[in-house]
Parts: structure tokens; sequence; C-alpha cells
């Protein structure tokens, strides 16, 4: 496996009113192209937060701590991505190897401006090709995406679609400049049961047939169990557990992630009472000493839980978790 995109002590607070706000504190994770990453966590668990910092794209108001550092490998070498600059430098990540679609897809279209030509004009952008081959290459993307009679929906503004086909444009446009990594964020939350699991295999074929690498962003465990092979779970900006998704799923080791995988429905017990992780996220201006989930742990073990940051420890050769419920001898 080769590493496309490398995390390093990825620490991000905002300036705001109040002062320096701690978003995403020393996160580090690699993805290997061809794998899909699943980034679960509660809204202000900064996963977003996280997948932004990847296209250089968080507010002008951002602060990384130095020691900070993202690596893209992309296919013309490595890139250091929190050193580019201006629009030319940002483009490899904004759209170029990185591509990055949205909940709401009319997020991504201009409402004035046809389909065709954003497609055209994104193409255009990245890639320096005739207006000629930039429209066959966007229809035929439609194409691919399931939309029928593509070229119809080529010259159509994004209101004129459904919901679900408004995502797949967006996919299709996301997808044209064929990127290394697609960063999905809770690109299926808006739309309905049928078209949600239409829209994750249309994902998951993707995948294999572009041999890309997508980052899944959502709140839902369930939607992650579908579609990704591995996952890291945040809780206020840390990164607490990160394994392959079916080893988590199976024995999931930080309270936090077992809490999440209690509140899905059971297939075989619909009638079960779900168990949401008690309490709320606390604010990020009110930051928790010691363990960030402490306040909200059913099984704190003491004084060390409010007192120290559980360090990550290595529970199997690809499974890793921050807590101090385990120790050395907690191995495997
Ligand atoms: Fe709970 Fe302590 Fe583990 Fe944090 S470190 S998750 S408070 S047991």
């Amino acid at each position: 496996m080769t590493a496309l995109i490398e995390v390093e002590n990825l620490t991000l607070k905002f300036r705001t009113d109040e002062g320096l706000i701690t978003a995403v504190e020393d996160v580090s994770f690699t993805l290997e192209k061809g794998r899909v990453l699943g980034l679960v966590g509660e809204s202000g668990s900064g996963k977003s937060v996280t997948a932004k910092a990847l296209m250089h794209l968080n507010a002008g108001n951002a602060v990384y701590a130095p020691e900070s550092r993202i690596t893209l490998h992309a296919e013309t070498g490595p890139v250091d991505v929190l050193k580019l600059r201006g629009n030319r430098e940002l483009k490899i990540v904004r759209g170029g190897a990185i591509s990055m679609i949205f909940q709401e897809p009319m997020a991504s279209f201009a409402p004035a401006i046809t389909i065709g030509k954003q497609m055209v004009e994104q193409l255009q952008l990245h890639s320096g090709m005739s207006k000629a081959r930039a429209r066959e290459i966007s229809i035929e993307m439609l194409d691919r995406v399931g939309i029928s009679d593509p070229a119809r929906r080529f010259d159509q503004y994004a209101f004129e679609l459904s919901g679900g086909m408004r995502q797949r444009a967006m996919i299709a446009m996301a997808l044209s400049t064929r990127p290394q990594l697609l960063i999905a964020d809770e690109p299926t939350t808006a739309l309905d049961v049928t078209i949600q699991a239409q829209v994750i295999d249309l994902m998951k074929d993707l995948v294999a047939e572009f041999h890309m690498a997508i980052i899944f962003i959502t709140h839902d465990l369930g939607v992650i169990a579908q579609t990704a092979d591995d996952v890291a779970v945040m809780y206020l900006g840390r990164l607490i557990e990160e394994g392959p998704v079916r080893e988590v799923i199976r024995n999931p080791r930080h309270p936090y992630t077992q809490g999440l995988l209690a509140a899905l429905p059971k297939l075989d017990d619909l009638d079960a009472p779900l168990t949401p992780v008690a309490g709320d996220i606390p604010s990020p201006l009110e930051r928790p000493s010691g363990c960030v989930f402490h306040t909200r742990c059913p099984k704190i073990v003491g004084d060390v839980c409010r007192t120290a940051l559980p360090r990550d420890l290595q529970v199997d050769p690809s499974h890793r978790v921050a807590c101090h419920l385990y120790g050395e001898g907690d191995r495997g």
C-alpha cells in the first residue's frame, strides 16, 4: 500500500473575539491510495475542519500550530499542503488532486449557470483542455454517474434536477478532473434511504474504477459500516480511536465509540430503545482537562481521566485507541 496523504500532529485553532478556540488537536493519520476512510463524530468533533485542512480551505482566522504537517503524495511528487499559497499553488489541492462534495449540492453549483458550463470551466481550469473536449468528458461523466439523457442535463440548471440527481451531478463534477482523493462531507444525509444506498454504491464503484481514495465524513457509524475500509473516530478535535472498520465495529475499545455503536438501531430488534451517548459535547470554550471525553464517560476510572491526556495505544497492529482503560498489557 502507498500513502496518498499523511497528516502529522495537526493542531488548528480559530482566532475569535473570545480568544483562540481549539478545533483540532494533535491529529495524525495516513490514508493509503484506493482506501475509503470514514471520519466519524458528532457535530463539533472537528471532522469537517480536519478534512478542509487537507485542501487548506479553513477560514482566514485559522491558526495552524507550527508542528502541523500535511503531505500529499501527488502524481507530480510530494506536496507540503500547509505551505501552499495563492490560487496557483492551491489549485492542486482544490479541485486538482483533491475534490470535495457536500451535503447540499446547491452549495457546489452556481444557481444562474448551467451545470455543463460549470463542469467545463472546472475542467479547463485544471487541465487547459479545449472546450469541445471538456464538454465531451463532462457529458461522459454525467452518464457514468447514472444521469439519464446527459446531453440534455448538461444544459440544465441545478434547480431543475431532483435532489438525488443533483447529488450525482455534483459527484460527476468532482470526479471529472480525476482527483486522487475525494472528500465527501455528509453526502447522503439529505437524501432518502433508497437514493442514499444508490449514491453509496455509486461511490464504491467509482473508487474501484478510478483507484482513488475517499474520506467519508459522517456522524453515522451505520453509513461507515457500509462504505469504509477504515474508520477514525473524533471527539472534540481529538482522534480517539482508529482502525479497520470491521475490527473497530466488532471490537470497539473507546467508551465513546462504544456509545456511538450502542445508539445505532438493531436490525434484529427494531423496538429496542436507542441509547445515545448521554450529555452534550462541551463548548470548545470549556475544553475539559485530561481526557476530553471525561465529562460524558460512563467508564471514567478516576482522577487520571480528569487530569492526564491519554496517549495513543496500539491495541492491535492496525487498531489504536486513546483511553486510560488500556495499558501496555492490553495489546491484542
Ligand atoms: Fe473514559 Fe477515562 Fe477512557 Fe476518557 S480516558 S474515555 S474518561 S475511561
